[in-house]
Order: C-alpha cells, then structure tokens, then sequence
C-alpha cells in the first residue's frame, strides 16, 4: 500500500513508518521540511493528493512544550497545526481522480470530559466544555468528507509512551534521579497506551477493510491507571524511588491554567470499539509497556 502520512516525521510518525514499511507498505511523508520522501503541504494544496491507497494525519504542534508560554498565539497554531492539516487532506482526498481507501486521523482524549469516575467508550458524549474537548471536536469534525468512497478512521489516543520521544522523554529525567512523583493528588485517571500500540491501532484501521469511525487508543487497562500508580511503575521500572510529588500549583504555573488540565486531571476511556474491531494489544498492561521502554 502507497500511505501518505501528514506529520510523519515526529514521534509517533517516525514509529509508524518503521511499522508499515516493514509490513512491505510505501510512505510519503508530508511535511513543513524538505527531505527525501517527503512533500511540502503547499505541495499539496498546489498539486493535489499524489497517486496513494491511503492517507493519515499525525500533523500537530507539541501543546506541552514547557517552553511555550500558553497564550493566544500558542493556541492558534495548535489549532491550526492539527484542523488546517487535516482540512488540507480532507481536501486533496475529496478531489482527488482516484481516491485512497482509507483515511485515518489521530485526535485525542481529550474529546471526554475529566472525571475520577466516569468510564467513556466511543460511543460516550464529549467535544464541547473545554478548550482542549472544541479542539478535537473541530479536529475531527475537519476530516470529513461527505459521500466520499473513503474509509475514514478516527483513533482518539491517551498519552503515548515510548522511547525517546513525548511524555516519558520530559519526565524521565526527574525520575532517573529519584526526583519524580506523581502530579497534584495523583489520583486523576491516566489513560495511556504504548506507542508500538497506538501504531499497531493505526495500521490495523488501514489494512482491515472493515474498520471505520472513532476507535480509543488507549490500553484496555489503562482506566484504571491513576498518575499516582503511573508514577510508581516508572519508579519501579527505573528501580528508583517516586517519593516527592509535584504540586498542582508548581504545574499549573509552569503550563499556565488551561492547559495545566491535561496533567492534572484525566478520563477513564475505554477501547471498547478498538477490540471490537479485532485489535489485540502488545502491551495491555503498563508495568510491563515500562520495562519494555525504560529497559
Ligand atoms: P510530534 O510533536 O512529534 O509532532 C508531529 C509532527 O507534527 C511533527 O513532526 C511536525 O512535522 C508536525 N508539526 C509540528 N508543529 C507543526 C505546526 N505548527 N504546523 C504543522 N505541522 C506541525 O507529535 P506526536 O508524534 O507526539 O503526535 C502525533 C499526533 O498525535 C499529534 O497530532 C498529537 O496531537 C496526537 N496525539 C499525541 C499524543 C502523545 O502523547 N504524543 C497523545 C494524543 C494525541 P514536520 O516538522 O515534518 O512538519
């Protein structure tokens, strides 16, 4: 399969374009750099879709940056980072003379409220209360294509973790030192999935002709992971204490208020329609997805 992948140079794409190409499957990538197998979005816009049998989008501006001060303009290209480059897609695939199969976009938990109690599925409500749920709402709401022949898949993920690259990569350090804990109370919902996972969910909606709509990339045991539990299985991973927790005050200072939320609070979510579809984990449980990465 010919597979153009928007955002294909980052953490999560770079994974996922070993995964495919060593399942025999072609990639492009699309990307705001030069390079080799590589097209620019202006490229895209200009030209339309090249020849490809499907499409995915991992476009987006890192939004827990510690660097980025949380402001106005920040919001914007957060915004624009993830809904223009999937509308550009969207696009390109709707004109396009020999459309792709398959369409598959990947927004975020986020989507569900934060709630200690609470379980969500795909089918639950969500998208409208706070400034991260609109943005997965307009996100996903910016890949369709109506009466278009394409197979579209929305895989909405927890907080991916693998080497060298997002959460654990800004967190490891803290804890290889015994200097980590948990965030605030500890005690919000920590939905997470391992990154060999979040891959696998991406190529499985690509490959399977049966797969569409919203799937939850999360581990099947990860609603009933809290901060506080995620922070001592890294401790224990590294063999290091995870004793001095980080108050909310100190993350909410770093990360501004409203974006303080994705830290300190979390849903519980369910990948009820994900096994539904067929997809059996490599990493159902998190101490051993740890070991896997911090070994
Ligand atoms: P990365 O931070 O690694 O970024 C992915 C790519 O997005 C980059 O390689 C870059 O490609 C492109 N990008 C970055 N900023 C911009 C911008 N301002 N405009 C256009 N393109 C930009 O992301 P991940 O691989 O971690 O995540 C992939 C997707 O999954 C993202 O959309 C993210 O929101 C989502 N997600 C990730 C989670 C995580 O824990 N990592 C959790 C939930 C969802 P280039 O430089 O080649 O243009």
């Amino acid at each position: 399969m010919r597979v153009l992948v928007g955002g294909g140079t980052g953490f999560v794409g770079t994974a996922l374009t070993q995964l495919l190409r060593s399942r025999g499957h072609k990639v492009t990538h699309v990307s705001r750099r030069g390079g080799r197998n590589r097209i620019s979005w202006e490229e895209l816009s200009r030209s339309g879709l090249p020849v490809c049998d499907a499409v995915v989008n991992l476009a987006g501006q890192n939004v827990l940056n510690p660097l980025r001060r949380w402001s106005d303009s920040f919001c914007r290209e957060i915004i624009s980072s993830r809904v223009d480059t999937t509308r550009t897609l969207a696009k390109a695939i709707a004109a396009a003379e020999h459309p792709p199969r398959a369409w598959v976009l990947v927004t975020g938990v986020g989507y569900y409220r934060p709630s200690p109690i609470a379980e969500y599925t795909e089918e639950s409500p969500g998208g409208n209360f706070d400034f991260f749920s609109r943005l997965v709402s307009s996100w996903e709401d910016a890949a369709l294509i109506y009466g278009s022949p394409t197979r579209g898949v929305v895989v909405r993920s927890g907080v991916v973790l693998g080497r060298g690259g997002g959460a654990i990569s800004q967190m490891i350090w803290p804890f290889r030192l015994g200097l980590g804990g948990p965030l605030g109370s500890g005690l919000q919902p920590f939905p997470w999935i391992h990154i060999r996972d979040l891959c696998g969910i991406v190529c499985h909606a690509l490959e399977k002709e049966n797969v569409r709509g919203i799937l939850n990339g999360v581990s099947p045991s990860s609603s009933g992971t809290s901060n506080g539990a995620f922070a001592r299985e890294l401790a224990a991973a590294l063999g290091r204490p995870a004793l001095l927790p980080v108050p909310a005050w100190a993350v909410r200072a770093v990360f501004g208020e409203e974006r303080a939320v994705m830290l300190l609070k979390g849903q519980k979510v369910l990948p009820k329609r994900t096994l539904e579809s067929g997809y059996r984990f490599i990493f159902p449980e998190l101490a051993a997805a740890l070991r896997d990465i911090v070994a």
